[in-house]
């Protein structure tokens, strides 16, 4: 079997400020991460590969060059290889234009059984990327797989989460799988694999190797127009009602009213 991992390096949420003034992100200084769900789908991944004899896991990453270290952990954690998609002419990519070029480098590649993607990335958080690159493909998407059941020659059976359990979908391959934490527990990084990780080359494609004009890609081709971003004011401290239930079911009725709620 095939399968490609899609990646995504991000600032650690932990980290991040926002800038009081122009309301966007400091990354300045801020430590890079893989995705939290994209460890979940690439252990996923690893875990095919474990079980199946003669798979291979490939990693693709749309990103600045920084990314490799991200991909390096990857290829760390078991991964086969590692692919970056990294130009000038890719920056400024919304989802639209994200996706474009990741089913480009897909495209690139060539044929493959599974495409595991994160359900969402921590920083854009739109969980439109995976979706959106199975559409660009033409192949089908699962979202929310949290769990794989049975993989068969030319079918998967996964579980889907929903918000009150989930739902069995067999799905056709090749196909695209968003990945969430509850689907596993990612294995750490060996000693062992981190020094062949830094031995292994990680190819890098532009947008000449990918076939696609800069127009197709990055800003240009990014319908998205950010109108604001801000952070919301923090709310006001709660109140705490003193006194017996009754006493404080009346001072609740009475502050509702108050406020025309009731
Ligand atoms: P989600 O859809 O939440 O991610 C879901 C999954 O898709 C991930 O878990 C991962 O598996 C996969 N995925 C997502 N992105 C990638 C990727 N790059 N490589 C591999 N797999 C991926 N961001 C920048 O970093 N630089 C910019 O210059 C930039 N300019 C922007 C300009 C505009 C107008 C807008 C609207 C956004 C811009 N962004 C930029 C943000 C960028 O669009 C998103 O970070 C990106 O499209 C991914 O969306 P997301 O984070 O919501 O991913």
């Amino acid at each position: 079997m095939k399968i490609i991992v899609l990646a995504k390096q991000v600032p650690d949420t932990n980290e991040v400020k926002i800038d009081p003034v122009k309301g966007t992100l400091i990354r300045e200084g801020v430590r890079s991460i893989l995705n939290p769900d994209d460890a979940n789908a690439l252990e996923a991944a690893l875990e095919l590969k474990d079980k199946n004899p003669g798979t291979t896991v490939s990693v693709m990453s749309m990103g600045p060059p920084q990314a490799k270290y991200m991909l390096r952990e990857c290829l760390a954690m078991g991964a086969d290889d590692a692919y970056l998609l990294s130009s000038r002419a890719f920056g400024g990519a919304d989802t639209c234009a994200t996706s474009t070029t990741l089913a480009a480098g897909v495209r690139q590649l060539g044929d493959f059984d599974i495409i595991f993607a994160g359900r969402q990335a921590i920083d854009g958080d739109t969980a439109q990327v995976g979706p959106q690159t199975a559409r660009r493909l033409g192949v089908p998407s699962v979202s929310y797989v949290q769990k794989v059941r049975k993989v068969e020659e030319k079918t998967l059976t996964v579980e889907r989460a929903l918000e009150d359990g989930f739902e069995v979908i067999e799905v056709q391959k090749p196909c695209l799988l968003t990945a969430i934490k509850e689907l596993n527990k990612p294995r750490y990084m060996s000693v062992g694999r981190i020094e062949e990780a830094y031995k292994k080359e990680i190819t890098v494609w532009d947008e000449g190797s990918l076939h696609v004009t800069p127009d197709e890609v990055g800003l240009k081709a990014s319908p998205t127009q950010v109108f604001r971003s801000f952070t919301p004011p923090p709310k006001g401290a709660g109140e705490m009602l003193a006194g017996t239930i009754p006493e404080m079911a009346g001072t609740l009725v009475a502050k509702l009213t108050e406020e025309h709620v009731l």
